[in-house]
C-alpha cells in the first residue's frame, strides 16, 4: 500500500521554528483534512513539502513510498507522483491552459523504453487530447478555458478550475491542496471539493489544508487533523470538523496554543476566509 508519511517534521522560516514535530500519514485512497487556526503552520507544511526555498526542514522526514522527498528537487517530487496545488500560481503570458497542461504532463511522464510499465507514459498529441477530454468530462468543465492564457485575468474560481484540471491531468498519487488564497470563497471551495471528490478512486491520497470550518459541507474527508502552534493536537474523523464548526478554535488554542498563537475571535468574515 502506498503512503505519504510525515514523520516528526520540524521546520523553520527565517530562523524561527514553525513546525515542531508534525506526524501525519496519508494512505492511498484516503482523504484527510488538515485544519487549524491562522498562523498555526498549515501553509508552512505545504511549502516544506513542495520544497519552497524559504522553508527549511530542520529534522524529520517526509516519506513517499519509503523515500524521503525532502532530499529531492521539487521536479523529482512531482515525478514521484506528488502534486502540490499552487505549484504554478503565476500567470504565463503566451502559454494557453491546454499547452501548459501538455507541458506539465510531459515533464512528469516517462517513455516506455525507460520503464515497461510507466506510471505516466508519454502520450502522443492525440492521446493527450483524449486524456484532457476525459478529465474535462470527469470534472464537468467545458473546453472554453483551454485556449486562454494560464491564469491571465482568471477569477479566483477559474484559477481553482485550472488547478483542479491540472491535478486531474497529472493523476498524482498524492495531492496536497493548501486552500490559502485570499481569493478563496465558497464558490472556489466548492470547485475544489467537487474536483477532489470526482478524482477519488481508491488510488489517490489527498491532504486538503484549510482553515475553513465548514469544509464538510463540500468534501467528506475520512480523517481530520488539527494543527495548533506547529503540532497536530487532535486527530479524528469528520465529527472533529463539525465540532470545530460549532465551537471554533478558541478552546483548542487555549489548551494547546501556548503563547505562540494569539487568539483571534472568528467573525463571519474570518470564518469564511482562510490564511
Ligand atoms: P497558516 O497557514 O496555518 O495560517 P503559516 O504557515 O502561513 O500558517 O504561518 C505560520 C507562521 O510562520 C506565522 O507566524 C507566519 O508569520 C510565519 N511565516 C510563514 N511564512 C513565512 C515567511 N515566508 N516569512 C516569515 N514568516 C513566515
Ligand atoms: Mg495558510
Amino acid at each position: 500500500m502506498r503512503e505519504l508519511v510525515i514523520k516528526d517534521l520540524h521546520a523553520t522560516v527565517e530562523g524561527r521554528e514553525i513546525l515542531k514535530g508534525v506526524n501525519l500519514t496519508v494512505r492511498q485512497g484516503e482523504t484527510h483534512a488538515l485544519m487549524g487556526p491562522n498562523g498555526s503552520g498549515k501553509s508552512t507544511l505545504a511549502s516544506v513539502m513542495m520544497g519552497h526555498p524559504s522553508y527549511e526542514a530542520t529534522s524529520g522526514e517526509v516519506l513517499l513510498d519509503g523515500e524521503n522527498i525532502l532530499e529531492m528537487s521539487p521536479d523529482e517530487r512531482a515525478r514521484k507522483g506528488l502534486f502540490l496545488a499552487f505549484q504554478y500560481p503565476m500567470s504565463i503570458p503566451g502559454v494557453s491552459v491546454a499547452n501548459f497542461l501538455r507541458l506539465s504532463y510531459g515533464a512528469v511522464s516517462k517513455p516506455e523504453e525507460d520503464d515497461p510499465e510507466p506510471y505516466r507514459k508519454k502520450l502522443t498529441a492525440r492521446e493527450f487530447r483524449a486524456l484532457l477530454n476525459e478529465k474535462l468530462g470527469l470534472l464537468k468543465m467545458d473546453t472554453t478555458m483551454l485556449s486562454r492564457y494560464l491564469n491571465e485575468g482568471f477569477s479566483g474560481g477559474e484559477k481553482k478550475r485550472a488547478e483542479i484540471l491540472q491535478m486531474a491531468v497529472l493523476q498524482p498519487r498524492f495531492a496536497v491542496l493548501d486552500e490559502t488564497d485570499s481569493g478563496l470563497d465558497i464558490d472556489a471551495l466548492r470547485i475544489v471539493s467537487e474536483g477532489v471528490n470526482a478524482q477519488r478512486d481508491g488510488e489517490l491520497g489527498t491532504l486538503v489544508i484549510t482553515h475553513y470550518q465548514r469544509l464538510l459541507d463540500y468534501i467528506k474527508p475520512e480523517f481530520v487533523h488539527v494543527l495548533v502552534a506547529g503540532r497536530i493536537v487532535k486527530n479524528g474523523g469528520p465529527e472533529l470538523a463539525l465540532e470545530l464548526e460549532q465551537k471554533g478554535y478558541e478552546q483548542i488554542i487555549k489548551e494547546y496554543g501556548g503563547d505562540d498563537v494569539p487568539f483571534e475571535p472568528a467573525t463571519a468574515e474570518t470564518a469564511a476566509a482562510t490564511s
